[in-house]
């Protein structure tokens, strides 16, 4: 998905840029990015960041940086900071962006083939590159930037170094955050808020969707209004984020306890213990624990000192065996005993499978599983993962294609909970992941738990549902 990180400061701005950058490597495990500008001009390096953390690949760049306005990136895709020369001037640019009408934009706005773009990998279009190009049409940053956030079909935050101060702008319909931060002497613009404590900044404003402003020493200045309609992501809340981070002013470990409490008030389980699969279940495993008065307890221990991220191998049989060197069973938690845990999301369940397997190879006697989201029937096609979320990947979906011995169904019964057809799909997904009960969340319940109107919150992947 990726993650961007801007600070402007009456004083060199370098160790604020590194760990607030830092702060966002949960969002993404390719590429990592920082420019910083001074008197003298643009200073950048990007690393790749598969195989190693961001701060142990930078802390020696950082040491050649000096500014007062630096922006960085952590990017599931292409190598950012991109640093452009146009007739607006010479920028810094990063994005966290999926752009679906590349192909279309490139064709229509500029009437010729791709081939002035650097490419990445695989021949596509480099997407911030097409951003800047996008911006570079218009006689204004601030034109520039409304442009390219209006014709961007999927989603596009981003953040420009510029020689009059840091361009912020969020997605047209918000799907991403992007919020300031401020203390003394200084102004930060972050897409996770959990960036902001350590380094002493505290919110000063959630950007709205579309809003552009302008960050210079001497403050903020809003170059566009936000616009009225808003997506953002739900899964920011159930997945993406990271616990200390807030969105709309709303708490992410806030909400996943409210996940659970919500899936625990509908349950009425005879069960010992409730736990999470780390690190994102915990959230939602204390939230269920806690309405349900059960203790908490952890079956499964992460083996920090080496696995400290969840890095994503290209392999899927290097994949599994990290997820499975990672956690290490305790058999004196698990060996006759009922188990309940909370999950974010069932994606494809193949690991979950092994894992529940795992307690069962280590004496569990149940082992119930409660998602803290409804059955992922939808890809998104609105953000970029590392992952691959292949719709007919999804746990739902390889459930309705064994139902239906067909793909193309009305995937609109499937979605609705407690419908015959709905209550089939889980029951395939309980079967064949060896689970003694499984209880998806309701959509309502997790709309309540985040606790904005539903339709603020895209929920395209769980109900195919789109606002434009
Ligand atoms: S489809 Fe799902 S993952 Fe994608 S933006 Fe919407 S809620 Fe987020």
């Amino acid at each position: 998905m990726g993650g961007l990180f801007g600070v402007v400061s009456k004083e060199d701005c370098v160790n604020d840029l590194f760990y607030g950058t830092d702060y966002h490597s949960h969002l993404g495990t390719r590429r990592g990015g920082l420019a910083v500008k001074n008197a003298e001009g643009f200073t950048r390096f990007i690393h790749n960041i598969e195989n190693a953390q961001f701060r142990s690949k930078f802390e020696q760049d950082v040491t050649k940086m000096n500014g007062n306005r630096g922006i960085g990136v952590i990017s599931d895709n292409e190598d950012q900071p991109v640093l452009i020369g146009s007739h607006l001037g010479k920028y810094a640019i990063v994005t966290v962006a999926k752009i679906n009408n590349s192909e279309d934009l490139v064709e229509k706005i500029f009437g010729r083939r791709t081939t002035h773009f650097s490419e990445m990998s695989g021949g596509e279009i480099n997407p911030t590159e097409l951003v800047a190009t996008l911006i570079d049409q218009e006689s204004t940053f601030e034109g520039g930037i409304r442009a390219a956030l209006e014709a961007v079909e999927g989603s596009c935050s981003l953040l420009l170094l510029t020689e009059e101060g840091v361009y912020a702008a969020r997605d047209w319909l918000g799907r991403t955050p992007v919020v300031i931060g401020e203390k003394e002497g200084s102004y930060a613009a972050s897409s996770e808020t959990c960036a902001f404590p350590n380094l002493d900044f505290t919110i000063k404003q959630y950007l709205g969707p579309g809003e552009i402003v302008l960050i210079t020493e001497k403050g903020i200045e809003q170059k566009r209004a936000p616009g009225q309609k808003m997506q953002i992501c739900g899964f920011l809340w159930v997945y993406y984020g990271y616990p200390a981070s807030n969105y709309e002013g709303i708490n992410v470990e806030t909400v996943r306890n409210r996940c659970g409490a919500s899936l625990a008030r509908r349950d009425t389980i005879k069960i010992d213990m409730v736990t999470g699969i780390p690190d994102s279940g915990v959230g939602h495993g204390l939230g269920y624990a806690s309405e349900a008065g059960l203790p908490f307890k952890r079956p499964f221990v992460k083996y920090t000192p080496t696995w400290p991220r969840s890095f994503m191998p290209q392999d899927q049989a290097v994949r599994d065996l990290v997820a499975k060197m990672k956690l290490i069973p305790i058999r004196d938690i698990i060996e006759g005993k009922r188990l309940l845990f909370c999950e974010d999301s069932i994606v494809r369940g193949t690991q979950l499978k092994d894992t529940i397997q795992r307690l069962y190879d280590f004496g569990a006697k149940e082992v119930h599983m409660r998602p803290a989201c409804p059955p992922l029937t939808y890809g998104c096609k609105f953000l970029n993962f590392s992952r691959s979320r292949s719709e007919l990947d999804l746990a739902a979906r390889t459930a309705i294609q064994a139902l239906e011995g067909k793909d193309g169904v009305d995937l609109d019964k499937y979605s609705t909970t407690g419908s015959e057809k709905y209550e089939a799909m889980v029951e395939n997904i309980r079967e064949r992941l060896k689970l003694t009960t499984l209880r998806y969340q309701r959509l309502e319940d997790l709309v309540e738990a985040i606790g904005l109107p539903k339709e603020k919150v895209c929920t395209y992947c769980w109900d195919g549902s789109e606002i434009k």
